[in-house]
């Protein structure tokens, strides 16, 4: 097998103090391969977004570890993370928030070539066939971002994310603002561009339809753990975790596969605060039975690299 580009150990993040902290992410395992897209779905506030940003290390993690291409990176702390910068980007969902409405287009590209030091006129070079790469042009280098359309501004943050040559592109719900006759093509953008250069992906999305779209491997959250993992195909076709088949009866079939139960998802989650004893989902799962309040399911294999945290899995 080859050696994960991210390899994710037990990762924890919590937000507060002592009683009332927030487990945003509690003990997270993951891993990624060179040129391989991760899908990480869940509903809103399962630690989705938190988990993106300790991998692009905008944030420290409270516990764990995390490598990258080899290196343990989990306590790099200031100039020490400049070249994992470089190398792990983020593209966010509202590309006109991350954008300065001031600065150029060409500016917005240009600035991470600036600061890596690259000579003025190769920079130049460069923000051209960044834009060009995206499908802009270098004619868009002269406007500012409120003159764009909300893909045009997506693109710019895409060629921004790649002007370093990362090798591992944090997409935290990068269609989900746009229209949906755009969606598909900045979604076709982000795949020729995986192509290319060999990028990896971690795709957060709550759009489960997306996710079947781009992700070789998904990874479903729910209150800060990771309860199922697994080849894309396999775990849409057997599903492991109650979670995930609630998640996935919610998204509306063109052809519904004959036989196949609806099962809804009731309530909204339990705080992340307080959560269930026992299994974290118990207090939604239509099939908790009387040792889901006092086990904490492990990870239990499915076989074909997909595994699910139920006590009935397998
Ligand atoms: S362990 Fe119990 S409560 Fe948790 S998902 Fe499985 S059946 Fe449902």
């Amino acid at each position: 097998m080859t050696a994960p580009l991210l390899q994710l150990d037990g990762v924890v993040k919590r937000f507060g103090r002592a009683p009332d902290a927030v487990q945003a992410v509690d003990g997270v395992s993951l891993a990624i391969a060179p040129g391989e897209v991760v899908g990480l779905v869940g509903e809103s506030g399962s630690g989705k977004s938190t988990l993106g940003r300790l991998v692009a290390r905008l944030a420290d993690p409270d516990a764990g570890s995390i490598r990258f291409d080899g290196q343990d990176v989990t306590h790099r702390q200031g100039r020490a993370l400049g070249p994992l910068r470089a190398q792990i980007q983020l593209v966010f969902q509202d590309p006109y928030a991350s954008l300065n409405p001031r600065d150029t287009v060409g500016r917005a590209v240009d600035d991470p070539l600036r600061v890596s030091g690259l000579p003025r006129a190769e920079r130049r070079d460069r923000v051209a066939w960044l834009l060009d790469r995206v499908g802009l042009g270098g004619g868009f280098a002269d406007r500012y971002p409120h003159e764009l359309s909300g893909g045009q501004r997506q693109r710019v943050a895409i060629a921004r994310a790649l002007a370093l040559r990362p090798k591992l592109v944090v997409c935290d719900e990068p269609v989900s603002a746009l229209d949906v006759s755009i969606r598909a093509q900045v979604l076709d953008l982000l795949a020729e561009l995986r192509a290319e250069f060999g990028l990896a992906y971690l795709f957060i999305s709550h759009d489960l339809a997306v996710v079947r779209h781009v992700a070789d491997r998904v990874a479903v959250m729910h209150l800060g753990r990771i309860v199922e993992t697994g080849p894309t195909a396999r775990v849409w076709a057997r599903p492991g975790h109650p979670y995930t088949r609630a998640l996935l009866s919610a998204v509306p079939r063109l052809h519904p596969r004959p036989g196949a139960e609806r099962m809804l998802l009731e309530g909204d989650p339990p705080s992340p605060r307080h959560p269930p004893s026992g299994c974290r989902f118990r207090t939604r799962c239509p099939l908790a039975f009387d040792r889901c309040a006092v086990e904490d399911p492990p990870p239990v294999d499915l076989g074909d690299g997909q595994q699910a945290t139920c006590l009935l899995a397998g």
